[in-house]
């Protein structure tokens, strides 16, 4: 599957955030693939999350996460941050 990455300056909005991403992208592993989607796992110190990729959908709604802030804001969180740069850095390949 083509995955198509959220922009930099996306990712970048909040530095908060952004540094976070970068800290859990080493924590990042792929879950399992489908036709459709993708599932990411992210393993944080005492959390650990799932990120989703699904192919038809379209921008930044392609990537869902089950975390709490991802659920309230509905923004790019920082599992999803890390997802990106993981998959930039190649620490994953799909
Ligand atoms: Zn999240």
């Amino acid at each position: 599957m083509h995955i198509e990455p959220i922009s930099q300056s996306s990712l970048e909005e909040d530095s908060k955030r952004y540094i976070k991403g970068v800290i859990l992208a080493k924590k990042v592993s792929i879950d399992y693939e489908t036709a459709k989607h993708i599932s990411f796992s992210v393993e944080g110190e005492e959390t650990k999350h799932n990120v989703m990729y699904f192919d038809e959908k379209t921008g930044t709604k392609k990537w869902q996460c089950d975390c709490k802030w991802y659920t309230l804001q509905n923004k790019v969180c920082s599992h999803i941050i890390a997802v990106n740069i993981s998959l930039k850095e190649a620490f994953i390949k799909i």
